[in-house]
């Protein structure tokens, strides 16, 4: 049995509320699903001008008729401003969070733990108030923005890992650097930590590999973007599913150990757990062995790079050629493909590789 709706957190809803019928449409399927928070942005806050920025108190009504037509689904949006706040608890909004634009922003963070710390917190109706991390790959800005809020004395407090914007993203949306989210959970460990692959991936594709990742790290839960009518959605299209591909994507999702249990002869937990803990040293291992490998590879390439490097010095030839370039960059890529690698990824690290034999070999032309 799949317990993934019991055991974690799931949020699930559309990028954007666009209409009382799309809300309601996706909210009845997701309930079906099992799906017991929605969630639904009201305030769009874009990264250019122009967009749709969304329908604001508009759509707050919207959510309220899915609490009337569904009491014990819980309602999430995300809040950016202070009197954001106050319409929320209007609207009964039960878990809001702040986004990567505004976690990014001390002031603008600020701001809202003001308004927080005007109550004490057992007076607000709030269930949950969760801080995604900031665009930009910076903990401590992440925990900056957490410290404001446990100030002003918020106590319910988790966080949403949605990635990492870095410039020329290719294979993610925003890269998860899972990495920062483990030593956030390092350092609260009794925080809900949950992971949003929606933002992360950016694409559809990836949704389930991401949720999967997040559920074997051990965290807490999983918010992923869903709309009734997933190439139409007027915000994040490609990367939102439907609420019946959703469904099926958490009917795979497993906690390794529980899969044992249910698959093998292991009857006990700890035997099950004992396992894990022993395929996982083996796959390890593996994997040191593996990059070991790596390294001594990229050592070696890196010395016929500077002995090229000499033979171009002594013939005038300009470091840089770019046939032979664009010629390797292709080989390496489709022999990526033909491994069953994903090729953006295989021209992300060729792109680096070059990058650093261009540097060292312009060392020695420059001698
Ligand atoms: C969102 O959740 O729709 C959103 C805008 O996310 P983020 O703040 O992570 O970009
Ligand atoms: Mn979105």
């Amino acid at each position: 049995m799949n317990n993934i709706l019991e055991d974690k957190i799931i949020i699930a809803g559309p990028c954007s509320a666009e209409s009382e019928e799309q809300l309601m449409c996706t909210a009845e399927s997701l309930y079906k699903q099992g799906i017991r928070t929605l969630r639904a942005g009201v305030w769009k806050p874009r990264t250019r001008p122009g967009g749709f920025e969304g329908y604001g108190e508009e759509a707050l009504k919207w959510m309220r008729k899915v609490k009337e037509k569904f009491p014990d689904m819980k309602l999430a949006t995300e809040i950016a401003k202070p009197e954001h706040i106050g319409l929320c608890i209007k609207y009964g909004i039960d878990i809001v969070w702040l986004g990567a634009r505004t976690t990014a922003s001390p002031f603008a963070v600020q701001d809202i733990a003001d308004t927080f710390a005007k109550r004490p917190w057992e007076e607000w109706p709030f269930d949950m108030v969760y801080v995604k991390n900031p665009v930009n790959p910076d903990l401590q800005l992440w925990i900056g923005a957490i410290e404001r809020l446990q100030k002003a004395g918020v106590k319910n407090l988790g966080a949403i890992h949605r990635g990492f914007c870095l410039y020329d993203n290719k294979v993610y949306r925003n890269v998860p650097t899972w990495q920062i989210p483990m030593d956030l959970k390092k350092l609260y460990p009794d925080m809900k930590i949950i992971c949003d692959p929606s933002h992360i991936g950016g694409k559809r594709e990836l949704i389930e590999p991401l949720c999967q990742q997040a559920v074997s790290l051990g965290l807490d839960g999983l918010m992923i973007e869903s709309h009734c009518n997933p190439d139409k959605a007027l915000t994040d299209a490609k990367q939102q599913v439907s609420p019946d591909v959703l469904g099926y994507i958490l009917a795979n999702i497993q906690d390794r150990v529980s899969q044992m249990l249910e698959s093998s002869n292991i009857v006990s937990e700890e035997e099950a757990k004992a396992t894990a803990v022993t395929l996982l040293r083996m796959f390890r291992d593996n994997i040191d062995l593996i990059d070991d490998e790596i390294i001594y590879k990229l050592s070696e390439r890196f010395k016929n790079c500077r002995d090229i490097a000499k033979v171009k010095r002594s013939c005038g030839m300009p470091v840089f050629q770019e046939d032979r370039y664009r010629e390797v960059l292709e080989k390496f890529k489709v022999k990526a493909g033909s491994l069953g690698l994903n090729e953006e990824m295989a021209e992300q690290i060729f792109a680096t590789i070059h990058e650093e034999s261009v540097r060292q070999q312009t060392e020695i032309a420059k001698r």
